[in-house]
Formats: C-alpha cells, structure tokens, sequence
C-alpha cells in the first residue's frame, strides 16, 4: 500500500495526534502526580509524627472505683433497666448481635457501652458473666474481612410497617462496639480484643475508600476517632492516623458550624446537624483535631462550642434544648436523655485531652442535676425528654417540643422511641471511668468529684487513694493517699471555678490557698498512710436565663422548686420483665409551680437560705434531698399550662398582688417535677 494513499493518511494523521495526546498526557500526570506527592509531603510535613499528648491520661476501666451515693447509684441501674434489658426487650434481648432477629443496628452497643463499665466498677459478677457472653459472640463472629456484628438491620421491633431498616455496613455502630470492646480490653486484658479492632478498622478503611462517610457516621465521627485514637496510644501505627485524617476530611465539620451556629432559634423542622445528639456528640470534634494535628486553634474551637450552644440554646442545668432539634432558650423545651450522656462523654474526652477546669465543672452539673432527674429513682424509667420547668409529665396531642411527640416526657420504657432506652446506661459508670486521670509527669490527679477510690501504679508501685466525701452535698472532700514505701509523686486537685477561697490542707497540717479555676499541684513525698483534706466553698449564686428569669445554683447543683409528685401508671411496658409488673407513668404535680421570686441577683445571701440536712438514702429523690434552700416568693396568676407544659417565664421582672409565701428549693436532680428557671419579682 502506497504510503500516501488518502485513505491511509487519516489514521496516520489520528496516530500522530494520539501520540501527542498521549505524551501530553503522560506530562500532565507526571506533573499531576508530583504535584500530589508535594501536597501529601507538605500535609505530612504539618502533620505532627504521631498525636498530640493529651492532658491526662484516663485510667484502664476498673482503677476507679465508686464508693458511697455513687456506688448506690450504679447498683440501682444494676438492678433496674441496665441490669435486665437483656431478659425481655426484643432489640437487646434478641439483638442481630447476638445471633437473633431483631434490630442488629445501634441499640445492643449501646446498652453494652454502659453495661461494660458498670460490670467492671461494681464488681456484679452476674453482670460480668452477661458482658462475656456477648464478647465472646461478637468476638467470635467478625467477619473475615474485619466487620464486627450484623452487616444490615431491620427497623427496631414495633416500628410501623414499612419502616426502612438500616444501610447496609452502616459505620455507626461500629463506632459504638469499638468504645464496647476498648474499654472492655481495659477491664480484662482480653488479647482478642486489638487484633480484632485492628482488622475491623483494616475493614472500616477500605469502605471509606469505596463510600465516604454518610447518613448518622457522617456527623458521629468524633467518636470513631476516639476509638483510633486508643488504639494509636497502645499500637502506635501510623496508618490509624491517616485512617483518621481520612475520617476526618470526609466526616461533618463541627469546628465550622460551631464557630457561628447557624440555628439560633428554635429549629422549625428535624434536621441532621442541629440534631440533638448529634451537636452533643459534635462537642468532641475539636479536642480531637487538635490531638490530631497539633494546631492550638481548636483549643479554642473546644471553648466556643458549649459557648455558642449556650448562648441561643442553653438552659439552668447545664444543658441546651433538644427535642429532638436545638429548640431555644424556652425552660419548657426538653432535651433528649441521649444528648444528655453524650454531652456528658464528650466533656469527659474534651477533659482528659485539653485539662479544662471548666469542662470538668460542666461535667458534674450536668450529672449532678439533668442526668438523674431524667430517671426514676430506681432506674427502671426514663425519659425521652426532660425539661429544666417540667411541671407535668402528660400526653398532649400538639406538645411544645420542636419535633418530638407528646409522650416524650413520661417516664417510661420506651417513651418517643428507643435510643435513650439502650443508651442511658452509660451516664453514670463513665462519668466514674474519668473521675480520676493519669497526669504526664506521672501523677495522679482527681479531675471530678464524686466518692470513690482509686488504684494505680506509680514509678512500679501501687498508690492508693480513696475519697471520702458527701460531694457535691457537702463542702468537705478528705483524701486519703496510701503507698507501700515513701514515694515522690505530683498529685492534682481541681479548683473548680466556683470554689472562691478554697482551702487545702495537707498531712502536716499546713494549710494552702488554692486557686479558683486551677488544678492545685502538691508534689511531696508521700510515705505510708496519709490525708489531705480540701475544703470547697459553695456560695450562693443567681444566674440570667430567657427573658431574664433567675436560678438558683450552689457550687455544682442547681436549686429547683420541687413540685409534689402523683404517679399515674398510664400503659403497661409493651414488653414486660420477669418480677414485678412495669408500666410507664404520667406525672401530675400536687402543689402549685407559678412563682416569682423575691430575690437581690447582686447579694443572693439576703434572701437565700440553706438548710443542711445529712446524706441518708437516695439524694436523687424529694424525700432524701440532703439540702434544702428557703427563699421567698410570690404566685403568678396569669403564668399558665399549655401544650402539655409551662408557659415561657413571663419577662422579668415581674409585679404580682398575691400574698409572699416561704417556698423550699431541693436539689433539681432530687425533683421530677420542677420549677428552675423563675420569674424575678420586682
Ligand atoms: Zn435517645
């Protein structure tokens, strides 16, 4: 064939040109290639080479152990829902996680993340034995490619027809069983447990590869890297660091939202991101990237998070509204029990990693008033919502809440749905977990306050330290600090913010001034048996909340007019335990809830006075209230019940002609039905 034929020359032509084309491509991608390598180098180059050390080191589960009112507490959620909801509720009891047909999905991990420490802290070798059996299912069921548990769920038992189950490999709970089998590994030293993380996070890399972060592991993603996190600190591989950048890139970013919330009133219709939870669990994300890249501007982040929530959001126990969205400053918007444990754990991983006084000062608000108020004080109810002014718990068809129904404040098994019944569990036993922490000049140090002890071991030797104290019920915390022979070691207290003129007093006698808002560092050598005694002032003081309606708070506990309470079972459990028979209960007050106070917010000690009690029984219930508070007030007429609850506060301040009357104010976690946020008189 002549080399000139015309019919020849176009291929040639197109030859020449695909040689072109493809020179330049390959140009093109070398230069694409290189400039990728660069950007991977220069993000690795500001990438620290592992992570940031954390403030304080959490102790292995089971170094801290609860004594006194904590210690009860914990035994009754043993024996109320935490210790049984494996016998009769369908979705634990016949979970996909244990091999059964129902929901396989969230719930089972969740009741296991509080069953886990419970077990281990109580020492409950009936709970020990139930925590075994579902490891060892789990354990022994991973998959070969690294998943863990049930690769799909149906919807949870009594969804209505037609409900979607879950995605298919949906992260989420993932997350949720690797925090399980964490702190599971601390407890038992299971050498199962890490190769078994290890290739479920093999697993979990991959998948993001193929499919980014999406639906609830979108926005929950602070808690995957939580989890890496533990990992890293005990493997040290650098490839958890860039599966965590790569969740990180992928997943929701909370820094940004957090920095000016764009919902700022109360959120119209359900969204995915001010999802209650969701913010609550969002709390986190910054102290983890700032572990995660070194870069101090998420300390900062960390700090404006809880400011800008409670800012538009926030209510007098230290919580935001949530039902189930971010709902307003309205004291008769609830918040969901969900929100209120998870808040709770963010602050305990925002602690340990940035040491913030006032993330531990917000800790034991929160625990010390929302967490058991939201229970019933055998821990067999709950609810979905509580609110801050809750003075009736009944069902009405059109509630005041920004998407949940008008059931959500019962107490109950199940009430409004059941995450909160598989997911409350955890409140108390990690807030013990973090009640105390290793520090990195290796000391120990009591970061939040509750009777407890704990045991540790220090330059190869085992100290002891138990604390002996009525707190936050009383002012008074003794330490007593053992060790085998004469040991030097730094040992921390914190100040909390509140606590104006504390005292300190040492073995010897001598006494310090420590500062409010610090961690005060004693470092001398301790030698056999030895006691520190720490005195923490708690005055009175008056906080402004929506239209400047007042609350009383004392050190950590708030201050509610505790309503008197008549409890109406209005259905059976739809699933009934063994034992006695349960039902949900409505809640309707027998004592009148409008009041005004009479109050000087500037000098509260004028018209404030309190009643010290001692600490016999449950503190969490009206009749074992160790405290008590006397205050003036006034009925406010046209304050008035609607949509199943208290009006908004009426603007402060306020004028009524009816008579003054001497009120009681209780403890707010000791109240199921409450006033807290008041009107103020003029
Ligand atoms: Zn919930």
């Amino acid at each position: 064939m002549p080399e000139n034929h015309p019919q020849d020359s176009q291929p040639q032509k197109r030859s020449k040109t695909k040689t072109f084309f493809v020179l330049v491509a390959l140009v093109l991608s070398a230069w694409l290639g290189l400039v990728y390598l660069r950007v991977q180098e220069g993000k690795k180059q500001n990438r620290p080479a592992g992570l940031e050390p954390p403030a304080f080191q959490s102790l292995p589960l089971g170094s801290v152990k609860p004594e006194g009112w904590l210690l009860e507490q914990l035994q009754l959620q043993a024996g109320g829902l935490t210790g049984h909801l494996d016998e009769f509720w369908p979705d634990v009891e016949d979970s996909g996680w244990i091999g059964g047909h129902a929901e396989g999905w969230e719930r089972a991990p969740y009741w296991l993340d509080g069953l886990v420490p419970l077990a281990y802290q109580t020492g409950d070798e009936r709970l020990q034995r139930k925590v075994k059996r579902w490891m060892d299912y789990i354990l022994s069921h991973q998959l070969p490619d690294g998943w863990l548990g049930p690769e799909q769920s149906p919807p949870p038992t009594g969804a209505p027809v037609g409900a979607p189950g879950s995605d298919p490999r949906d992260p989420w709970p993932q997350f949720i069983i690797l925090k399980v089998l964490a702190q599971y590994e601390e407890a038992t030293g299971d050498p199962r447990v890490i190769p078994a993380m290890e290739k479920d996070f093999w697993c979990l890399d991959n998948q993001l590869n193929q499919r980014p972060l999406f639906g609830w592991n979108y926005f929950r993603w602070g808690d995957f890297l939580v989890c890496l996190f533990w990992l890293y600190d005990r493997t040290h591989e650098p490839w958890l660091l860039d599966l965590a950048w790569k969740a990180a890139t992928q997943g929701y970013d909370w820094p940004k939202y957090f920095s000016d919330l764009p919902m700022k009133d109360k959120t119209p219709r359900w969204n995915w991101f001010t999802h209650g939870v969701n913010n609550a669990m969002g709390l986190k994300v910054s102290a983890l990237l700032y572990r995660l890249s070194g870069n101090d501007k998420y300390k900062k982040l960390s700090r404006q998070a809880l400011q800008e929530l409670d800012r538009y959001h926030g209510e007098a126990n230290g919580l935001f509204s949530a039902d189930e969205c971010l709902a307003g400053r309205n004291p008769s918007q609830g918040t969901e029990l969900c929100t209120i444990v998870e808040t709770m754990y963010s602050l305990e991983t925002n602690l340990a990693i940035l040491g913030n006084v006032g993330d531990a000062d917000r800790l034991e608000k929160i625990a010390f008033n929302a967490l058991p108020a939201a229970c019933s004080p055998d821990y067999w109810e709950h609810q979905y919502d509580e609110q801050a002014n809750q003075v009736a718990c009944v069902y009405v068809p059109q509630p005041v809440y920004t998407t949940n129904r008008g059931e959500s404040n019962l107490f109950g098994l199940e009430p409004q749905y059941g995450c909160c019944t598989a997911n409350f569990h955890q409140g108390w036993p990690k807030f013990t977990s973090h009640l105390w922490m290793a520090t990195p000049d290796g000391g120990l140090a009591a970061v939040v306050y509750a009777p407890s002890s704990v045991e540790t071991q220090i330059s190869g030797q085992t100290v002891k330290v138990e604390l002996t104290t009525d707190y936050p019920f009383s002012e008074e915390l003794a330490f007593k600090v053992t060790t085998q022979m004469p040991l030097q070691f730094p040992f921390y207290l914190r100040i909390p913010e509140w606590a104006q003129g504390a005292t300190l007093t040492l073995p010897d006698g001598s006494t310090q001034k420590p500062e409010a808002g610090s961690f005060q560092k004693i470092l001398r050598q301790w030698n056999g048996t030895e006691t520190l005694q720490l005195h923490l002032p708690m005055a009175f003081k008056v906080q402004r909340w929506f239209r400047d309606a007042v609350s009383v708070e004392r050190g950590p506990l708030v201050f509610s007019l505790g309503l008197k309470e008549i409890w109406k079972p209005a259905r059976p459990f739809p699933y009934q335990p063994k034992g006695d028979h349960k039902s949900d209960y409505f809640v309707v007050p027998d004592s009148p809830w409008n009041y005004a106070l009479a109050l000087d917010p500037g000098d509260p000690d004028k018209s404030l006075s309190l009643q010290e009690g001692t600490l016999q029984g449950d503190p969490f219930t009206l009749e074992g209230a160790p405290l008590k508070v006397a205050v003036k007030g006034r009925r406010l007429d046209d304050w008035a019940f609607a949509t199943g609850a208290a009006e908004p506060p009426p603007q402060s301040p306020v004028e009524s002609a009816e008579p003054e009357e001497d009120l009681t104010l209780v403890p707010y976690g000791s109240t199921r039905l409450r006033v807290t946020e008041f009107p103020l008189l003029k």
